[in-house]
């Protein structure tokens, strides 16, 4: 007999379990499209191995998933070729949450109304542990390729699993086997025609092959061939196909918003399928800001962490194959190649072309994009300055004349007025108090338009960026206004904020009274309502980045 090793789940597994068995979310397969998907980048991962080390493939070379149904025991099995995990992986793999976002995930379902929630779980892959939605009891075996020991973990998903040795006669010649022995209410699994239909829906373009075994011992059937989705012809390709092939790379459940497909030819021949999906990925604002674009050499996965796009794209989700790579191309050396300096700019080039047609093409679209991504595009405005006008070109603000939509900067330069010389703006954290600033009564009162910035990115691109067509960016908050030579009505001589004998006396008051709380007291023509207002001064910071920085304690 061998030993058995209890172990507790740490505790932000336990509570995703609990959030997994307690949801009201109907629909279940998702857990399918959750263990293929493993067993899929597991094929990837000995692939990408067996380039330094061939022996790894013994006399087995082609990878391959096969599921096994059993109604009379209730089980699914799922078993994979890939690169399996030693004891070591499996505490690790299975016992911890590692991947960035869930933990995000998790507050959101909390904090949801409990239907929400449930939606979310829908939405966002969960990972290996949704196995618990179906099954009560999840046995895994699994043999490392190379190696001469095979590991059984198994746990009914209640807040502990053990791990044991297995004999290496009842475990995979290599790579791993899911076995999830069903709840009552799940037995549809184990009917051949449910999990045909779920597999070639949900997981129709993995690039590994599936099959299908309806019970133990008759033969197995192909239910996805496995062929690379991206190697086919654009036309030739269905929007079905598209958005599935986008939910597996993406683990993201929502539609494409935008699909790019494309061969590059010439210098450097590649195919890019990038996909901008419809709603946020959970881990948009992680600090690292990470992007998740997968880099394949000759069909072989390399890795997910080559930068192939910009930070402020990385919402994007899809890949890059090239031929152009030596397939044993290490990490350090991507980074370096300007092979792949070449593919970021193609790429980077095709996605935001694609932006830009939508934008052209379909409003609403471009505006629901917008909306999702914009606070994350507008960083390109300052990091990336060969870009610089083509971002701004694609920004959309609310502005004091825009109500309810949005406004280019296109737009606004239209309908500035005569004597208007620079794009106004006005930064906070909230539209409603910005709405009610005393700041634009002069500008209101001439009918002047100010931006309304309520991002916090906001306030650092405007530094950066010195002007759009010609029109430079100032804050209202700041130095004069300069809206002496912009009439309030036609006819009306523009004049300079007027400095009687009784304006006079009372700046003289004030100065004295403020003292060294403020650099300087001036007549003004930013206001008509309002008696006074706080401005930042010429130099330095506006007084939205000045809060800011000082909040970041600076
Ligand atoms: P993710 O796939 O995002 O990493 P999962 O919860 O789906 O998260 O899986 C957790 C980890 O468990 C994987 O990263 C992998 O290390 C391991 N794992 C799961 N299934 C397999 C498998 N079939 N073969 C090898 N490793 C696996
Ligand atoms: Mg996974």
């Amino acid at each position: 007999e061998k030993p058995v090793e209890n172990h507790v789940f740490e505790a932000d597994v336990a509570r995703l379990l609990h959030l997994m068995v307690h949801s009201v979310y109907s629909d279940k397969d998702v857990f399918l499209r959750e263990l293929i998907s493993n067993a899929a980048d597991a094929c990837e991962k000995l692939r990408y191995e067996a380039i330094a080390a061939p022996e790894l493939l013994s006399d087995d070379p082609g990878s391959r998933i096969v599921l096994t149904l059993d109604a009379d025991k209730n089980t699914l099995t799922l078993e994979d070729n890939g690169i399996g995990m030693s004891r070591d992986d499996m505490v690790e793999a299975l016992g911890t949450i590692a991947r960035s976002g869930t933990r995000a995930f998790m507050e959101r379902v909390e904090a949801a109304k409990a239907g929400d929630g449930a939606q979310l779980i829908g939405q966002f892959g969960v990972g290996f542990y949704s196995a618990f939605m179906v099954a009560d009891k999840v046995d895994v075996v699994s043999r490392r390729a190379g190696t001469a020991h095979a590991w059984l973990w198994s746990s009914d998903g209640k807040g502990s699993y053990t791990v044991s040795e297995a004999d290496l006669t009842e475990a995979p010649a290599r790579g791993t086997r899911v076995r999830l022995h069903l709840m009552d209410d799940a037995k549809n699994y184990t009917s051949k025609w449910s999990v045909q239909r779920i597999v070639k829906d949900q997981s129709g373009h993995v690039p590994v092959p599936i099959d299908l075994i309806e019970k133990p011992g008759a033969e197995a059937e192909r239910v996805a061939d496995g062929t690379a989705l991206w190697t086919r012809s654009k036309n030739e390709i269905t929007k079905e196909e598209y958005a599935d092939f986008y939910r597996g790379v993406s683990g993201q459940y929502d539609e494409p918003a935008l699909t790019v497909h494309f061969r590059a030819e010439g210098r450097h021949e590649y195919t890019g399928l990038a996909f901008v999906p419809e709603s946020k990925p959970l881990d948009l604002f992680d600090p690292e800001g990470k992007g998740r674009m997968k880099l394949y050499v000759k069909r072989v996965f390399i890795t997910d962490d080559a930068e192939l796009l910009p930070r402020y794209l990385r919402f994007v989700r899809g890949l890059v194959d090239t031929a152009d790579l030596p397939l044993n191309v290490s990490r350090e050396m991507i980074q370096e190649s300007p092979i792949l300096a070449a593919i970021r700019k193609g790429l980077t080039n095709r996605v935001l072309t694609a932006i830009e047609k939508l934008q052209e093409s379909d409003e609403t679209a471009f505006a629901k994009l917008w909306e999702a991504f914009g606070s994350v595009l507008k960083e390109g405005i300052y990091d990336d300055f060969e870009r610089r006008a083509q971002l701004l070109a694609l920004s959309r603000f609310r502005t004091t004349t825009s109500d309810e939509a949005t406004r280019s900067l296109a737009d606004y330069v239209k309908d500035m007025k005569d004597a208007q010389a620079a794009i106004y703006y006005l930064a906070g954290d909230n539209l409603d108090h910005l709405k009610a600033s005393p700041q634009l009564e002069g500008f209101r009162a001439r009918g002047i338009e100010v931006l309304l910035l309520t991002d916090s990115v906001d306030s650092f691109w405007v530094t950066a960026a010195p002007d759009f067509e010609g029109k430079p960016f100032k804050s209202i908050t700041q130095g004069a206004a300069d809206l002496a030579q912009v009439p309030k009505t036609e006819g009306d001589v523009p004049k300079t904020a007027e400095t009687t004998p009784a304006v006079s006396d009372f700046i003289a008051f004030a100065k004295s009274a403020l003292g060294d709380a403020v650099s300087d007291v001036r007549a003004s023509d930013r206001l008509t309502e309002s008696a006074v207002c706080l401005v930042a001064s010429e130099q330095g910071y506006d007084r939205q980045l000045g809060k800011m920085l000082q909040g970041a304690g600076r």
